[in-house]
């Protein structure tokens, strides 16, 4: 299976990066500010890069995946979906490395939103090197970068212009600092005092001192020098970016230029990612209560290769919608689809190069590798109706299904435990069943009472030896000869298994039920 075809969007991107420069290892970068919960939009980046990572390294190359917390940034509003707003009020203008976790889980907040996607980044295969911009900036290590952009103000100041409505304040600084005294930055930077040195006076404590840049914990970049002087420093050759940072003359654009004429390094490859929509948690979460859908809350319903698939199989520049409405269930036969090519050889040219592009993605969504068997497969439907008749005991349900081998034991039962969580929280009404464990009450005719018994006759002596079509017919025959309605009976036969008038169809499902469940229950009906 290693003939695979590569020209999937990633490969594509690896290629251009490859092209741009030659070289053995390559820095691919993402990042973001820890402000609140990173969502799922937001992994919509990483699991981007990491998609470039692994092509670039099935291309032999050596890929150094940075991943940039910037808690440097300023805490600039309070999250709505965090406790103690007022506590967190009083942190406003500081740097969110410093705004305590009112968790009380991690050392600040920041931490908390960092650590709190860290973990779960590696259960899609997504492991990058984290860069902690606080620590890089208090340590110092950003000087030489700070100083350039001193020593090249107005140059800078024209690039930035070029974008602007309004232009900058002649005094305006490429420098920006949190006070010493009281960590806000509703500081003004008054200008160099030396080559290293720069005064500054606080707007909130009044606070004046000059502070050298290669000993001080309290200076920055304002983002838009940030962003290029990090390419420069990490060697950045590729960083996609979402919608706001790449708009015309937003900070992509700046960012390009200062790097190349301030920071004298080529920018990286590039592209834009689309937004992301959450479908189908209506009901259990409103949109306006700031309720963030994360990387955990999609694991629950997805397992972590359809995850990935999800991201592998759309462009980055197209929208979509991550759903958890019965459009999972059609994620999840789309997936099985190209598993099954995956692991089958189609006939006929047109079937042949549709797996050839299916098969790539079926890579790109595995987590650690192609499993050298086809993972255990069987319809999300039917899991789900089974997984209801033993109201989510898998283990009892890997018993009955009684064919999954040992190398399929961990997909099954992760795909299992998803499909229980959809049922549990988020399967329409209509989905949903229990199997009844008494005697419902509810008014039977005298044909309908003989033919449930004859129903539970014929489960007992033929339910095993019969087909399921051949089952069927017999069934049919007996409602016939005691001139009672397909229709009518259903809607009782239904009742009786599962306390409503509809369900899955019915005689694949007295199968899936099974003969001894079956007839416990049609003996609560006996004349
Ligand atoms: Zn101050």
């Amino acid at each position: 299976m290693n003939n695979t075809i590569k020209n999937h969007w990633a490969d594509i991107t690896a290629d251009k990066i490859i092209r741009n420069c030659d070289k053995d290892t390559y820095v691919c970068a993402s990042g973001i500010t820890p402000s609140g919960t990173v969502h799922i939009g937001n992994f919509r980046e990483i699991i981007s890069v990491e998609l470039v990572v692994r092509a670039l390294r099935e291309k032999g190359k050596n890929v150094k995946f940075i991943y940039s917390w910037d808690d440097y940034d300023v805490f600039r509003k309070v999250p709505k979906n965090m406790p103690e707003q007022d506590l967190l009020t009083t942190y406003l203008r500081k740097p969110i490395t410093i705004v305590p976790d009112v968790f009380g889980i991690y050392e600040s907040y920041a931490q908390y939103n960092e650590k709190e996607l860290e973990k779960y980044l590696p259960i899609v295969g997504v492991e990058p090197n984290y860069i902690y911009q606080a620590s890089k900036y208090r340590k110092s290590d950003y000087a030489q970068g700070m100083k350039t952009a001193l020593d090249k103000r107005d140059e800078i100041i024209e690039i930035l212009n070029r974008y602007r409505t309004s232009d900058l304040a002649n005094d305006w600084q490429p420098v920006s600092v949190f006070c010493n005294k009281c960590d806000r930055d509703t500081t003004k930077v008054l200008g160099r005092t030396s080559e290293w040195e720069i005064e500054y006076s606080c707007d909130s404590c009044g606070n004046h001192e000059v502070i050298d840049l290669r000993t001080t914990k309290a200076a920055k970049l304002p983002w838009r020098i940030d962003w290029p002087m990090r390419w420069s420093y990490e060697g950045v050759d590729f960083e996609p970016a979402g919608k706001d940072h790449h708009s015309e003359g937003g900070s992509f654009d700046t960012a390009e230029e200062v790097s190349t004429k301030i920071f004298d390094k080529r920018p990286p490859e590039t592209f834009q990612y689309d937004f992301i929509s959450i479908k189908g948690r209506g009901g259990k979460i409103s949109s306006s209560g700031g309720e963030v859908i994360s990387l955990p809350d999609v694991l629950e319903v997805y397992t972590p290769e359809i995850t990935r698939f999800l991201f592998a199989g759309t462009r980055p520049n197209t929208e979509f919608a991550i759903s958890f409405d019965l459009d999972v269930l059609k994620i999840y036969e789309d997936y099985e689809i190209i598993e099954r090519a995956y692991f089958s050889q189609p006939e006929g040219a047109k079937a042949q190069k549709k797996k050839e592009k299916t098969d790539r993605i079926y890579e790109l969504s595995q987590v650690h590798g192609v499993p050298e068997e086809m993972p255990y497969q069987i319809p999300i439907r039917h899991l789900c109706n089974i997984l209801q008749i033993f109201d989510g005991d898998i283990d009892g349900v890997i018993k009955y299904l009684g064919d999954i081998n040992e190398n399929q034991l961990e997909r099954f039962k992760v795909k299992a435990t998803c499909a229980w969580n959809w049922i549990k929280n988020f399967a329409p009404e209509e989905f949903k069943f229990e199997i009844q464990k008494e005697k419902i009450d509810i008014e039977l005719s005298d044909e309908i009472l003989t033919l449930l018994e004859q129903l539970r006759n014929l489960t007992e002596q033929k339910m095993e030896s019969l087909s399921e079509q051949d089952f069927g017919t017999e069934l049919y025959d007996l409602m016939k000869s005691n001139s009672v309605e397909s229709a009518d009976f259903f809607k009782i036969i239904y009742q009786i298994l599962i306390g409503k008038e509809k369900g899955p169809r019915l005689i694949s499902f007295l199968y899936t039920i099974g003969k001894d469940k079956i007839i416990n229950l049609l003996d609560f009906y006996k004349k």
